[in-house]
């Protein structure tokens, strides 16, 4: 085979585990207590004590980030509430939440110092996504990827897992696949949403690690640190 059949045949057998991802599209806003989808800034609050604190200092968390079901494309996702997710910096806690919003948020007062600047989440660009390397051989024992075809997919940007922030799609492993797993059926795990150090947030998560949000059938979610 030549070097373009032995990349076709690679990327046509990756296609069957291609999937959709989406990746935000922001602008830079002030910070305000909203049901808004959105990185950093103030959550939306059902009432002035909603504002998680963090289980180890007991301070209020920071906002990373802030989903609108109604805003999420092409899940079933209940109606008219937010995903939340809060982190602690000082002791590494993170904390997530779908609760329900009705009517406007409450206030209450920003106890964090210099907590980051909310970025509204506008639109998502549709992406396509690719399984990283880590998984190929659980997916299909067939993917063997020799070098100079990874050259040639990197140099083309084709047939990659993406390493942004970005909400569902393919978890990008620093290391080995660890999929956290449904306690009830054993199954793996959904990603979510993916954080990527310095993306969207001004925030390193260890040495430039990644920080994934899974979620279960029973809309239940858990958070993965992944660093190399
Ligand atoms: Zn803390």
């Amino acid at each position: 085979m030549t070097l373009d059949q032995k990349y076709s045949v690679t990327i046509d057998r990756l296609n069957k585990y291609k999937k959709t991802t989406y990746l935000p599209k922001v602008v830079l806003s002030e910070n305000t207590f909203s049901n808004n989808s959105k990185f950093g800034g103030f959550p939306y609050l059902r009432s002035e004590k909603d504002w998680e604190t963090c289980p180890t200092c007991n301070k209020q968390m920071e906002l990373f980030l802030q989903l609108n079901t109604n805003e999420i494309p092409e899940i079933e996702f209940k109606k008219d509430c937010v995903v939340q997710i809060f982190y602690c910096r000082e002791d590494f806690e993170s904390l997530s939440r779908l609760i329900e919003t009705e009517g406007e948020s409450k206030k209450t007062t920003c106890e964090i110092i210099n907590p980051i600047q909310e970025k509204q989440i506008l639109e998502w660009e549709k992406c396509i996504d690719y399984p990283h390397h880590e998984e190929h051989w659980n997916l299909d024992k067939e993917i063997d990827i020799e070098d100079e075809v990874d050259w040639l997919m990197q140099e083309r940007s084709e047939g990659l897992c993406i390493r942004k922030d970005k909400l569902f799609g393919w978890p990008y492993w620093e290391q080995d696949e660890r999929y956290p797993k449904n306690e009830n059926t054993g199954e793996n795990m959904e990603l979510l949403f993916q954080f990527v150090s310095n993306d969207n947030l001004p925030y390193s998560f260890g040495d430039d690690g990644i920080i994934q949000l899974f979620i279960n059938k029973e809309m239940e979610f858990t958070t993965a640190f992944n660093c190399s």
